[in-house]
């Protein structure tokens, strides 16, 4: 959808002496010592694809307005190219001409501000239809796309206050509603929710995902909130000193920050929402197993330390029951028990099934309503593992299960 190619942004006088510099790897500190400049943005490359919410994520200063401005050239990059591609075909954005810069930015890639960006003398209704007036869109026709587009953003209604009359979030909703009123397949959006209450900001970034859900378009979303980028993100590329230092999927950044850096933001995350069963759970049979019984094709395995609990999978690894003192328990999927009023006493005899993709928290919730490990079977029915008190530990502390490295080795090998 975007790609961007070894984009460099240096300010200051011929800021093209950066470039050889920054080939040779001489460090932004010394290129501002030699030459005065400062690199804003250093050689990044990355793709965005369809349907993504792709967030930029890090320290005030590391370069993040900077690279998303060179992506619609509110900023001229100094060096290296955007690639945009639309119905249209592909575009390079780098060296079209300024009029189908702003046609372009009009009708292909929307921006939501962080001071929502709002014309304060104009009715709530003509802010949302402002993109499509500009194309030349007629007033019927804007206002009645404007109603819309505000009825999916909750404020159906509002369309004639004007935006003083509005508290912050529900200007922000104006400022998303007026990026969603225009056909743009990208939304470039620069710490839209960074200037909202706490509340109101989560608040903000579910009706984001549900927007999303429905609208499908292709979001690039800059936040130096590491927890909003957990929530948010499809994958998260992680900004230091105009440097992308690592780019994955939420998960994978908690369970292996690459950097001391990207380490220093994960130890205040909240993985709760981000680890998934899959990764949490201890893999049966594991080194932490031994089979206790078979019962035909089923075998059964235990794991030391607890010892009246056993696995039972078939030949072809599909979980068939799990037997406590040698009798068959009872199966419940989480999310039923996850629907259910919590029991005055937790269970002793239901075991709860999970989905690889159900998350920390769901499992932690489930252990509110029975005190026995959580089983975590994929959708063709194989046992992928098992999610005890350990487990919970482990994911916690963002650490995948049975790890035989700790993520602090990790860290280091990555810095090393
Ligand atoms: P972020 O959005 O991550 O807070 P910015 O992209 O705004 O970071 O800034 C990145 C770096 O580039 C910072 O060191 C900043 O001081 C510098 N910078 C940004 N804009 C300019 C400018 N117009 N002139 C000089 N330096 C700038
Ligand atoms: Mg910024």
């Amino acid at each position: 959808m975007i790609r961007v190619e070894n984009l460099v942004k240096a300010f200051g006088d011929e800021p093209e002496r950066a470039l050889e510099l920054i080939r040779q790897g001489v460090s932004s500190e010394d290129i501002r010592a030699d030459t005065g400049l400062i690199v804003g943005v250093r050689d990044v490359s990355f793709e965005l694809d369809e349907g993504e919410v792709f967030v930029i994520m890090g320290l005030s200063g590391s370069g993040k307005s900077t690279l998303l401005r060179c992506i619609n050239r509110l900023i001229e990059p100094t060096a290296g190219e955007v690639y945009l591609r639309t119905k249209e075909g592909e575009i390079e954005v780098s060296s079209v001409s300024d009029a189908e810069l702003r046609r372009l930015r009009r009708e292909r890639m929307s921006m939501v501000f962080q001071r929502f960006g709002l014309l304060p003398h104009r009715r709530v209704v003509d802010n949302v239809a402002y993109g499509l007036e500009i194309q030349g869109v007629g007033v019927e026709k804007r206002r009645q796309r404007a109603e819309e587009v505000l009825e999916i953003v909750g404020l159906g209604g509002w369309g004639n206050a004007f935006p003083s009359e509005l508290s912050g979030g529900m200007q922000q909703r104006v400022g998303l509603a007026r990026a969603l009123a225009t056909e743009a397949e990208v939304m470039l959006m620069d710490e839209p929710f960074s200037a909202l209450d706490p509340l109101i900001k989560v608040e903000m970034q579910n009706e984001l995902l549900r927007i999303q859900n429905e609208l499908r378009r292709t979001i690039l979303f800059i936040t130096h909130d590491l927890d909003e980028a957990l929530r948010i993100g499809t994958r998260i590329a992680l900004m230091e000193a105009g440097e992308i230092v690592q780019l994955g999927t939420p998960e994978d950044i908690i369970v292996n920050p690459r950097t001391e850096y990207v380490a220093d933001f994960v130890k205040h995350a909240d993985p709760t929402g981000v680890m998934t069963a899959r990764t949490i759970a201890l893999p049966v049979p594991g080194r932490r197993f031994s089979e206790s019984e078979r019962d035909g094709e089923v075998r059964f395995y235990t794991r030391e330390g607890y010892r009246n609990v056993a696995y039972g999978v078939d030949g072809d690894h599909k979980f068939r029951e799990v037997r406590l003192d040698g009798k068959a328990l009872p199966t419940k999927p989480l999310d039923e028990a996850l629907a259910e009023e919590l029991p005055d006493i937790r269970h002793g005899d239901v075991l709860l099934q999970a989905r690889p993709d159900h998350t920390l928290r769901d499992v932690l919730q489930g252990r509110t309503y029975s005190v026995l490990p959580v089983v975590v079977v994929a959708e063709d029915g194989e046992l992928l593992g098992v999610i005890s008190e350990n487990e919970l530990i482990h994911g916690l502390l963002y650490k995948r299960a049975n790890e035989e490295s700790t993520s602090d080795e990790k860290v280091q090998e990555g810095a090393a």
